[in-house]
């Protein structure tokens, strides 16, 4: 083992190597920065990339929600003719499915109906 104490480049302070995260690809396999320094360094890192993705999200999401809007708009007898063939070419399969459904959630579906007569 050589050098015990190593100088932070940032803080300029002279602690143990100990004090120093384990980096490999350095001479003395230790980081150039000290551990609270590093975890400084993380910190702010991690607060100005909050920052980015927040924003990124906002401006994205505006952007996102613009766009199928419009689409909708647009697109809306498509989607209106897309959800028909749908159900046309799909229909036992999803009459198949409500079957299945209405078997599981009987009493479900039972006491909804019951509900719905007393309103
Ligand atoms: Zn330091």
């Amino acid at each position: 083992m050589g050098k015990v104490d190593k100088q932070c480049t940032k803080c300029k302070e002279t602690k143990s190597v100990l004090d120093f995260n384990i980096q490999s690809r350095n001479a003395d396999g230790r980081q150039s920065c000290c551990r609270s320094c590093t975890k400084e360094l993380k910190k702010v890192y991690r607060e100005e990339n909050a920052a980015k993705i927040k924003n990124y999200n906002h401006v994205n999401r505006k952007y996102i929600n613009a766009r199928s809007k419009s689409y909708n708009k647009k697109n809306y007898e498509v989607i209106a003719v897309y959800q028909k063939n749908y159900y046309k070419e799909n229909k036992e399969l999803l009459l198949s499915y409500s079957k299945v459904y209405q078997k599981e959630n009987k009493e479900r579906i039972t006491a909804q109906r019951k509900q719905r007569k007393m309103i």
